[in-house]
Order: structure tokens, then C-alpha cells, then sequence
């Protein structure tokens, strides 16, 4: 059975952006039958707040998306993130790394079309005495291999990266304790039974990454699909900031259903824009109408 999952960030209210991706998940599945779950992503207690949660899910209701179960929030689950952790460190494939941030960025090899910076290894193989004259409180890394990692995404097609040059060792948990997206995400993916991921472009680059995880904890991976960003009719992409994308701003305009249709129609999904329910947008939802590239929206 596809299981599916809304995985906010109760960082802020729900956006566009976000609605469009979640509206997009809830439609595969609901459209195979599957079953949707709802995981509140709050990793950084700094930044998320209970309030933001019950904001998030009084949007998805709002919108007619609902879900089968809630799972424990991240910020619960530390046992298991540390679980993991320890089995990866029993593996030898864990190190302390006391770089800062600029040495990190002075230091990472040029990276193809990536934002994110490569790694050098700085730290990868000092020695005790070594470590011991650091001074600061150290993050953790994972080792990569130079193994190549093909995402089969469902919409953007093969993406590969070669871990080790595109990526590097990569932070699992950071200096402040807190644990990285990157392990978080697994755990409770593979914890939750989720075999269906579906989220924005911007995080294409994550999977292979993901995927070496899951394969170093023994567990399968999920099938991904990256959708299309949402972008501002001047070529930036819609984000928090924009307050017009508000979605309480905007159901001050338009109704749930015509937010829908105007997605839905962004989207390729349907071919006039006119109101339309999610629940009517999955009777006949199909990946093979969505587009896979960014989308100019005007609402
Ligand atoms: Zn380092």
C-alpha cells in the first residue's frame, strides 16, 4: 500500500508553496487508495512552536486534506535518532568535525549546479591528540563513499550524485546536539512505513543522500517525487516572506476550492481553472498531466 506524508515544519504558517506540495502528495495517495500520514518536522526547538502545528493542521483541514494518523512529532523521537546514530558510529562511519561555518565554505571543492557546499574532509581523519586541542563542541558527520546515487524520481526523472564529490561527509547531527534533517527524516520515514515521499524541487539534491542512509540502516528507501516550485511572476521563488502567499491573506480573497483549481491548473491537472475540491482533483489525479518544471503562478 502507498503511504504518503504531509512532513511540515511548524516554523511559520502553511504557505502556497506548501499547500502546493502537500495538495500533490494527498492526491497520489488518495488516488491509489494509500494511506497519509501527518509528521510535524520541529527538529529546532528555537524555531518551531506548538502553535505553528496547530495552525498547519487547521490549514490541511481547511483544504480538505486530511490524514490517517498523526506520528510523533521529531522533537519526541530523539531516542531513535540516537539509535541510529550509534549504529552508524558502531559502523566506524562517524566523526567529530570542528569546523565553523566559514572554514567549511573556505575549504569545499567548486560543486556542480549545487548551492550547498562540499566538504573537504578536513576533519576526517584526525588523530586523538588531535581532537582533544580542539576547543569548540564538535558536529557530526557521516562518511560518504565514492559510490554514485541515482534518485528515480517520478517526475524530474534520474538524478545522480556521487557522494563523495558531490556532497562529502555530510553533518548528522550538529555542535548544539540538535540532529540534522538528513538522519531525522530517515529514521522516521522508515519508522513511519512511508514508501512515498513527495516534496519540493529544492530538496532533489537530499535524496541520494537519504537514500545511503536508509541503506546503511538497513532499511528501503521510499519512492520520490519532486515537484515544481512555485515562483513569483518576476522569477523568484514564493517563499515565507511573501506575505501576499499568506494563506490566510489569501482565503480572505478566495475560497479553498478556487486556491485548488488555481494550483490544480498551475499544475497541468486540470485544463480550465475553475474551483475544484482536492477530493474531486483525485478522482482523476495523474503524475503523467503534472509538470515537472517551476511554475509562474498568478493568483
Ligand atoms: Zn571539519
Amino acid at each position: 500500500m502507498t503511504v504518503g506524508r504531509f512532513a511540515p515544519s511548524p516554523s511559520g504558517k502553511m504557505h502556497l508553496g506548501n499547500l502546493f506540495s502537500f495538495l500533490l502528495a494527498w492526491c497520489s495517495v488518495r488516488s491509489a487508495g494509500g494511506e497519509m500520514v501527518l509528521r510535524m518536522e520541529d527538529l529546532d526547538p528555537q524555531r518551531t512552536s506548538a502553535e505553528f502545528a496547530a495552525l498547519i493542521r487547521r490549514d490541511l483541514r481547511r483544504f480538505g486534506l486530511d490524514w490517517d494518523r498523526e506520528v510523533p512529532c521529531q522533537s519526541t523521537r530523539t531516542a531513535a535518532y540516537d539509535a541510529a546514530f550509534e549504529k552508524l558510529a558502531g559502523m566506524g562511519l562517524i566523526y567529530p568535525c570542528y569546523c565553523s561555518r566559514a572554514e567549511v565554505h573556505a575549504a569545499s571543492a567548486p560543486h556542480l549546479g549545487q548551492s550547498e557546499f562540499v566538504y573537504a574532509g578536513t576533519c576526517r581523519d584526525l588523530t586523538p591528540a588531535e581532537r582533544a586541542a580542539k576547543k569548540r563542541l564538535p558536529a557530526w558527520r557521516v562518511r560518504v563513499p565514492a559510490e554514485a546515487w541515482t534518485v528515480h524520481d517520478g517526475l524530474q526523472g534520474d538524478y545522480t550524485e556521487l557522494l563523495s564529490r558531490d556532497c562529502g561527509d555530510f553533518v548528522v547531527r550538529r555542535a548544539d546536539g540538535v540532529y540534522a534533517y538528513q538522519l531525522a527524516v530517515v529514521v522516521d520515514d522508515a519508522e513511519n512505513g512511508v514508501t512515498q515521499v513527495v516534496r519540493g524541487r529544492d530538496l532533489l539534491a537530499s535524496a541520494p543522500r537519504q537514500m545511503y542512509l536508509f541503506s546503511l540502516l538497513g532499511r528501503p528507501a521510499p519512492s520520490y517525487i519532486h515537484v515544481p516550485l512555485l515562483m513569483a511572476p518576476d522569477g523568484r521563488r514564493l517563499s515565507k516572506r511573501d506575505q501576499d502567499l499568506d494563506l490566510g491573506t489569501l482565503l480572505e480573497r478566495f475560497t479553498p476550492e478556487e486556491i485548488i483549481g488555481a494550483l490544480a491548473f498551475a499544475a497541468g491537472l486540470i485544463e480550465r481553472r475553475e474551483p475544484v475540491s482536492a477530493r474531486e482533483l483525485a478522482a482523476s489525479f495523474d503524475w503523467a498531466k503534472v509538470r515537472s518544471e517551476d511554475i509562474c503562478l498568478r493568483l
